[in-house]
Protein backbone atom coordinates (compact mmCIF):
# COMPACT_ATOMS: atom_id res chain seq x y z
CA UNK A 1 0.00 0.00 0.00
CA UNK A 2 1.86 3.20 -1.25
CA UNK A 3 1.81 5.94 1.62
CA UNK A 4 0.36 9.73 0.96
CA UNK A 5 2.30 13.11 0.71
CA UNK A 6 1.72 14.37 4.28
CA UNK A 7 1.01 17.82 2.73
CA UNK A 8 -1.26 17.02 0.04
CA UNK A 9 -2.69 13.71 0.80
CA UNK A 10 -2.24 12.37 -2.36
CA UNK A 11 -0.51 8.75 -3.27
CA UNK A 12 3.46 8.86 -2.84
CA UNK A 13 5.07 7.77 -5.95
CA UNK A 14 8.69 6.90 -6.18
CA UNK A 15 11.00 9.60 -5.27
CA UNK A 16 9.32 11.58 -2.34
CA UNK A 17 11.17 13.19 0.38
CA UNK A 18 10.30 11.59 4.22
CA UNK A 19 10.81 14.30 7.12
CA UNK A 20 10.21 12.64 10.64
CA UNK A 21 8.28 9.91 9.30
CA UNK A 22 6.32 11.35 7.03
CA UNK A 23 6.33 11.54 3.38
CA UNK A 24 5.97 14.13 0.93
CA UNK A 25 5.89 15.10 -2.47
CA UNK A 26 9.28 17.03 -3.49
CA UNK A 27 7.26 20.05 -4.65
CA UNK A 28 5.43 20.24 -1.87
CA UNK A 29 7.91 19.91 1.04
CA UNK A 30 9.42 22.89 -1.33
CA UNK A 31 6.25 24.67 -0.70
CA UNK A 32 6.34 23.34 3.11
CA UNK A 33 9.48 25.18 3.65
CA UNK A 34 8.90 28.13 1.86
CA UNK A 35 5.49 28.35 4.04
CA UNK A 36 7.85 28.19 7.32
CA UNK A 37 10.15 30.59 6.11
CA UNK A 38 7.83 33.18 5.60
CA UNK A 39 6.33 32.69 9.21
CA UNK A 40 9.53 32.81 10.90
CA UNK A 41 10.31 36.18 8.07
CA UNK A 42 6.84 37.12 9.56
CA UNK A 43 7.27 36.76 13.38
CA UNK A 44 10.89 38.59 13.07
CA UNK A 45 9.23 41.46 11.83
CA UNK A 46 6.79 41.31 14.21
CA UNK A 47 8.80 41.14 17.33
CA UNK A 48 11.11 44.05 15.50
CA UNK A 49 7.73 45.97 15.54
CA UNK A 50 7.51 44.93 18.82
CA UNK A 51 10.54 45.96 20.13
CA UNK A 52 10.75 49.18 18.66
CA UNK A 53 7.29 50.29 20.09
CA UNK A 54 8.98 49.42 23.16
CA UNK A 55 11.77 51.55 22.76
CA UNK A 56 9.93 54.42 21.15
CA UNK A 57 7.80 54.36 23.95
CA UNK A 58 10.60 54.57 26.60
CA UNK A 59 12.22 57.38 24.71
CA UNK A 60 9.01 59.41 24.82
CA UNK A 61 8.15 58.86 28.35
CA UNK A 62 12.47 59.46 29.43
CA UNK A 63 12.63 62.63 27.76
CA UNK A 64 8.58 63.36 27.97
CA UNK A 65 7.96 64.19 24.21
CA UNK A 66 5.41 62.82 22.11
CA UNK A 67 6.72 61.03 19.56
CA UNK A 68 10.33 60.53 18.62
CA UNK A 69 12.15 63.80 16.77
CA UNK A 70 13.14 62.89 13.47
CA UNK A 71 17.00 63.43 14.16
CA UNK A 72 16.17 60.69 16.77
CA UNK A 73 14.26 58.83 14.31
CA UNK A 74 17.79 59.17 12.18
CA UNK A 75 20.13 58.21 14.94
CA UNK A 76 17.70 54.82 15.61
CA UNK A 77 18.37 53.74 11.77
CA UNK A 78 21.21 54.83 11.51
CA UNK A 79 22.86 53.11 14.21
CA UNK A 80 20.67 50.12 12.87
CA UNK A 81 22.16 50.40 9.46
CA UNK A 82 25.68 51.13 10.37
CA UNK A 83 26.44 49.05 13.70
CA UNK A 84 23.84 46.62 13.36
CA UNK A 85 22.32 47.80 16.29
CA UNK A 86 18.39 46.07 17.67
CA UNK A 87 15.49 47.59 18.63
CA UNK A 88 15.18 45.75 21.54
CA UNK A 89 19.20 46.25 22.52
CA UNK A 90 19.04 49.84 22.06
CA UNK A 91 16.35 49.84 24.54
CA UNK A 92 18.64 47.93 26.55
CA UNK A 93 21.22 50.68 26.19
CA UNK A 94 18.99 53.20 27.16
CA UNK A 95 17.59 51.54 30.48
CA UNK A 96 21.37 50.82 31.77
CA UNK A 97 22.58 54.16 31.30
CA UNK A 98 19.54 56.20 32.24
CA UNK A 99 18.33 53.46 35.62
CA UNK A 100 21.89 52.07 36.74
CA UNK A 101 24.81 54.16 35.14
CA UNK A 102 24.87 58.07 35.28
CA UNK A 103 22.52 59.51 32.94
CA UNK A 104 20.59 61.27 35.56
CA UNK A 105 23.35 63.29 35.99
CA UNK A 106 24.29 63.89 32.36
CA UNK A 107 20.96 64.69 31.05
CA UNK A 108 18.68 67.33 33.50
CA UNK A 109 20.47 70.35 31.32
CA UNK A 110 20.55 68.79 27.94
CA UNK A 111 18.67 68.42 24.93
CA UNK A 112 16.65 64.92 24.44
CA UNK A 113 19.20 62.61 22.53
CA UNK A 114 19.65 59.18 22.11
CA UNK A 115 23.28 59.55 21.15
CA UNK A 116 24.68 57.93 23.87
CA UNK A 117 23.80 54.74 22.44
CA UNK A 118 26.94 53.59 21.06
CA UNK A 119 28.85 54.68 23.93
CA UNK A 120 27.21 52.35 26.18
CA UNK A 121 25.93 49.66 23.93
CA UNK A 122 28.63 47.31 24.95
CA UNK A 123 28.81 47.86 28.38
CA UNK A 124 24.86 47.66 28.75
CA UNK A 125 25.06 44.31 27.06
CA UNK A 126 27.65 43.19 29.58
CA UNK A 127 25.33 44.47 32.30
CA UNK A 128 22.52 43.04 31.00
CA UNK A 129 23.87 39.71 30.27
CA UNK A 130 25.35 39.28 33.70
CA UNK A 131 21.68 40.41 35.19
CA UNK A 132 20.46 37.35 33.07
CA UNK A 133 23.42 35.06 33.92
CA UNK A 134 22.75 35.71 37.60
CA UNK A 135 19.18 35.62 36.94
CA UNK A 136 19.13 32.39 35.62
CA UNK A 137 21.24 30.47 38.16
CA UNK A 138 18.21 30.80 40.01
CA UNK A 139 18.61 34.44 41.82
CA UNK A 140 16.09 37.24 42.30
CA UNK A 141 17.17 40.45 41.13
CA UNK A 142 15.64 44.00 42.28
CA UNK A 143 16.37 47.24 41.05
CA UNK A 144 16.23 50.12 43.54
CA UNK A 145 17.07 53.45 41.96
CA UNK A 146 20.64 53.01 40.75
CA UNK A 147 21.67 49.95 42.84
CA UNK A 148 21.02 46.36 41.36
CA UNK A 149 20.85 43.94 44.94
CA UNK A 150 21.25 40.21 43.25
CA UNK A 151 20.21 37.78 45.76
CA UNK A 152 22.32 34.37 45.32
CA UNK A 153 21.63 31.45 48.04
CA UNK A 154 20.72 33.84 50.32
CA UNK A 155 22.97 36.55 50.14
CA UNK A 156 23.19 39.87 48.28
CA UNK A 157 25.47 41.77 46.65
CA UNK A 158 25.53 44.87 45.28
CA UNK A 159 26.85 46.27 42.28
CA UNK A 160 27.77 49.86 41.35
CA UNK A 161 27.54 51.56 38.44
CA UNK A 162 31.11 51.37 36.37
CA UNK A 163 33.23 54.20 37.14
CA UNK A 164 33.44 56.47 34.81
CA UNK A 165 31.80 59.27 32.80
CA UNK A 166 31.24 60.58 29.57
CA UNK A 167 34.31 62.50 29.12
CA UNK A 168 36.26 59.15 29.59
CA UNK A 169 34.55 57.93 26.79
ZN1 LIG B 1 2.05 16.11 -2.00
Amino acid sequence: MAAVCGKCHKPMEDGGVTVKGRHYHPSCYEALKAAARQRDTKSAGLATDTHKAAFEAYVCQRFNIPALTPMMAKQADNMREQYGYTYENMLLALRYFYEFDRGVDEIEDGRPSIGIIPYVYQSALDFWGMVRDVNTANAKATFVNNIVTVRVMGGSTGFAAPDYSMADL
